[in-house]
């Protein structure tokens, strides 16, 4: 009988999931469907899609007693559908993102309840997406106890920067109890990492900048296609201008927030973290399609200092790197908004960025190449994959193998 494996992300309202058929080691994974329940708290919605992207499920979820649709139903919901489709596989592991992992989880782990513990710790690192990540994996525990669940964490492919990267100047007392740069979206990172050689040829393994541009967003410079810098820090709210979140801000700001203005934590938590970034500049949305279509002057100086963040920082990662030969742009904004690539492009032409307006503009699917031939930096388009990521760790954790398995081609 053939085993499946089922990847979860969870957030705050929403579920996203793919499920994939166990390939043989070194063999490719096959995606079979993924999907999403949508409107948790809400009105919930079950939607799936099969291979080829064909929509296999769209339908609402009836909830009967409670009014709001907890974890445990949702999973319940969607591993009732699963077992109706399953087409004679079983399900062999469930694989998670989990978005911190602190000092501690450097690989890939199966989930304990000792570990469920430990990673409770990270939460206050991470509020928008750790108590998600964590109660998905107790709901599907307590659904079904025996079934192994694998956390794979966004921190993880930042640990190879060097020192200063992820020092903070802070005494030394402070950073030995973990206060150091940790870096996120490492699981979106990594899958590009290990596809960039089919695309880049031998500069991928040279002075490389991804820009992950979702409804979080941060910049990694690569080396190797190792991660040697990233905008994101100690906690997941540092870098870049977001859909909610402020990016970096002066920390006075938080002490005259606290003690001049007399702000509880709580409250500078949700304003920091909910709050801010587009939402909070433009007045109007965190959504990028929304403030892009707004012609009100705060929706543009929100998408121009949205801009001036991303333009500045990347100045920033390739002093890093000492200059730049690529830059990737990937996620729901940097994969569909061409807008938004040319005028980041356009601040970038010091650094020898040169974007061919043409191949910007066409809505094509998969990676393209969108820089001209002439450009020092070759700018790429490439759709990010941490679901596939987040299997193929799951399978390597489940088979003993050593993670990143990509680098010697595995799945
Ligand atoms: P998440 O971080 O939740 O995975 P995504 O990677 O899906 O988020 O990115 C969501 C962001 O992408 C939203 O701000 C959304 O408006 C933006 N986006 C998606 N499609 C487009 C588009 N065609 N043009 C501009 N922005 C887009």
């Amino acid at each position: 009988m053939t085993q499946a494996l089922l990847v979860i992300n969870s957030g705050s309202s929403s579920v996203k999931f793919a499920a994939y058929d166990v390939a043989e080691p070194g063999s490719a994974l096959a995606r079979i469907a993924n999907g999403r329940i949508e409107g948790i708290g809400g009105k919930p919605r079950l939607l799936v899609w099969g291979q080829g992207g064909a929509l296999l499920e769209d339908r609402r979820i009836s909830i009967s007693s409670d009014p709001v649709l907890g974890p445990e139903e949702a999973f319940e919901e969607l591993f009732d559908w699963l077992g109706r489709h399953a087409a004679g596989r079983t399900l062999g592991a469930v694989g998670h993102r989990v978005v911190h992992g602190g000092e501690r989880f450097a690989r890939p782990a199966l989930v304990t309840p000792e570990i469920l513990a430990q990673l409770d710790a990270f939460t206050p690192l991470a509020p928008l997406h750790q108590p998600h990540n964590l109660s998905a994996i107790r709901a599907i525990a307590s659904l079904l106890p025996d079934l192994p669940q694998v956390a794979c964490f966004d921190t993880e492919f930042h640990a190879t920067q060097p020192w200063v990267a992820q020092a903070c100047a802070l005494p030394r007392a402070i950073t030995q109890a973990g206060v150091k740069r940790y870096g996120f979206h490492g699981l979106s990172y990594e899958y590009i990492a290990s596809v960039l050689p089919d695309y880049l040829g031998p500069v991928a393994n040279g002075r490389v900048v991804v820009a992950h541009l979702g409804n979080g967003a941060s910049l990694c410079a690569m080396r190797n296609r190792r991660s040697i810098a990233s905008t994101m820090g100690f906690s997941t709210l540092d870098g870049l201008m977001m859909g909610t979140r402020c990016g970096s801000l002066d920390p006075g700001v938080v002490l005259h927030l606290i003690g001049a203005l007399g702000m509880g934590v709580q409250a500078v938590e949700k304003l920091l973290y909910e709050q801010s970034g587009l939402l909070g500049v433009s007045g109007i949305s965190g959504d990028m399609r929304t403030v892009e279509a707004s012609d009100t002057p705060e929706a543009r100086q929100a998408i121009d200092l949205y801009v001036y963040r991303i333009a500045q920082q990347l100045g920033c990662l390739a002093a890093s790197l000492g200059g730049l030969e690529a830059l990737v742009f990937t996620a729901g904004i940097g994969e569909n908004s061409a807008s938004l690539r040319r005028r980041v492009c356009e601040d970038a032409a010091w650094l020898g960025v040169a974007l061919d307006v043409d191949a910007n503009e066409a809505h094509l699917p998969g990676a393209r190449c969108i820089s001209t031939p002439g450009s020092r930096v070759a700018v790429w388009v490439i759709p990010t994959n941490e679901e596939l990521m987040i299997a193929r760790h799951t399978q390597a954790v489940l088979q003993g193998r050593e993670a990143h398995d990509w680098r010697g081609g595995g799945a």
